[in-house]
């Protein structure tokens, strides 16, 4: 095919479950991000019932529309997958759905590579309009199927995202048309923590208007806030757009900005220590284990992670990191000589450069008038070189449920301990700190 100017995709998604809220619909998302990869632009998702005559209305409205129309779902066996025949009624309407010899041959090494009689209804799946080619689907029994109707390309994939996936990337991609490199676009994500949204979004001033050609939108998500970069134009004035975006928002919202896509606080700490061949232990009180989850999540955290305790009962705190009865008894659990002491207790009891301590009050009980449910005191400890420990803490109250204070707390000590490696003044506030 001819390359295109701009291209519009449009989605349609399949199934009762989806429309009824059974299941998420996530082949969208993933599709639609993808086709951005190759410059496509998708105007609009559209999601329908397992119904003959509406997934034919949907399909011909999209085609009609759209250049590229990518659908999901109502390939299975059974009786309630109809997209087959919905497509025929499109491609090839008043005729009958043809059988494909080589989705025949498939289906029989398919099931006698496992041994077992092909059920009846999987014979269904091996008929096709007659104007469409079937695409091979080596994880499962479902083909997909592809074809022009009103000069708009149609790719029909299985809904298992684990079929739809691989087949999307080896069958489809090599399929789609290509953008004219003059209308390319690129992107860019830029991730920030500890920062509001609207301080963040401030600091971004005139980068987010939205006359712009190139477009900055903000998003946050479990209070991680991401600039959403996406530049237009030729393939090097796009890259080159976004990139200078990048950097520029990753200056802005220095020192809260910790990585671009793909990035997560628990990564970009653990870049920093293997550059700087630190290593790390934890000593966790109301995360009970999930700081170190979060760390060990990062592949090749055994580069720098020692391990960790937690210490969730007060005789653990006693026994494990060497902490006095009296200055539990002083202070309570949840205080900043404790953490402290959970802090540097994890340095003493191991060889690692840095530490990092939690303890708070998840709630829902637990609570006093001081120290209030999503109180949360966290330590980074270091050794010097001399051997000598220290540490720096911050106090924070995170109003929210139990499972909210402990994910914040994650966060935050993460970032407190991208803060001290990158030698970030202890003035430099985070948000919820108190
Ligand atoms: P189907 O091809 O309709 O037989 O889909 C089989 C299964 O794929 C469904 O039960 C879902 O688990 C999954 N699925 C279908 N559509 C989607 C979608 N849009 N997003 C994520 N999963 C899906
Ligand atoms: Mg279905």
């Amino acid at each position: 095919m001819e390359p295109m100017q701009s291209k519009q995709a449009a989605i349609l998604s399949i199934g009762d479950e989806l429309i009824l809220g059974q299941s998420c619909d996530t082949n969208s998302a993933w599709l639609s991000y993808e086709l951005l990869k190759h410059s496509i632009i998708t105007a609009e998702h559209r999601t329908v019932a397992d119904d003959r005559s509406a997934i034919s209305l949907s399909i011909r409205s999209l085609a009609e529309q759209y250049d590229l129309l990518l659908i999901t779902g109502g390939l299975g066996p059974t009786q309630d997958d109809m997209t087959r025949e919905a497509l025929g009624d499109v491609l090839n309407p008043g005729e009958l759905l043809v059988e494909d010899l080589q989705a025949r041959d498939d289906l029989v090494q398919w099931f006698s590579d496992r041994g077992l009689e092909i059920p009846e209804s999987n014979f269904r799946q091996i008929l096709r309009p007659s104007d469409m080619r079937m695409l091979h689907n080596p994880n499962g029994t479902a083909p997909g199927l592809s074809g022009v109707h009103s000069s708009c390309q149609i790719f029909a994939l299985p809904g298992p995202p684990r079929e739809m996936q691989p087949m999307f990337l080896n069958l489809v991609v090599p399929e789609i048309p290509k953008v004219d490199e003059a209308f390319s676009v690129r992107m860019a994500e830029v991730h920030e923590y500890g920062m509001g949204e609207a301080e963040a979004a401030q600091r971004l001033g005139e980068i987010t208007d939205r006359n712009r050609n190139d477009r900055v939108g903000t998003t946050a998500s479990e209070a991680i806030i991401t600039a959403r970069i996406r530049a237009h134009g030729s393939k090097e004035h796009a890259q080159q757009s976004c990139t200078e975006i990048a950097d520029t928002v990753d200056r802005l919202w220095h020192p809260y900005s910790f990585g671009r896509e793909g990035v997560t606080l628990a990564s970009a700490v653990g870049t920093l220590l293997r550059d700087l061949q630190l290593t790390l232990v934890t000593a966790e009180s109301c995360t009970g284990g999930w700081l170190s989850k979060t760390i060990v999540d990062v592949p090749g955290s055994s580069d720098y992670f020692l391990g960790g305790w937690i210490t969730y009962a007060n005789s653990m705190k006693q026994d494990n990191l060497h902490i006095s009865e009296e200055l539990l008894k002083q202070h309570g659990a949840v205080s900043e000589p404790v953490v402290r002491a959970m802090a540097e207790g994890a340095l003493g009891s191991s060889q690692a450069d840095l530490s990092v301590a939690v303890t708070g009050i998840a709630g829902p009980g637990g609570g006093t008038a001081t120290k209030p449910v999503g109180t949360v005191f966290i330590a980074v400890g270091q050794r010097n070189s001399r051997g000598e420990l220290s540490s720096f803490v911050r106090r924070f109250k995170f109003l929210a449920e139990r499972s909210v204070v402990r994910d914040r707390a994650v966060k935050s000590a993460l970032q407190m301990l991208r803060f001290t490696i990158l030698n970030v003044t202890e003035d430099i506030p985070l948000l919820w700190q108190v």
